[in-house]
């Protein structure tokens, strides 16, 4: 049986995107903009 971990994303804070430096927004590539990060329990 498979256990998986949700977190909210730390690049993004849960936002599911980034402030850019030039201004404007980016979706999180570390979460692909969901704004949590799925992991496998071990
Ligand atoms: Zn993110």
């Amino acid at each position: 049986m498979k256990e998986t971990i949700q977190t909210v994303c730390p690049y993004c804070s849960g936002n599911g995107y980034v402030q850019l430096v030039l201004g404007g927004s980016e979706t999180c590539y570390c979460c692909s903009g969901k704004g949590v990060t799925v992991k496998d329990k071990q």
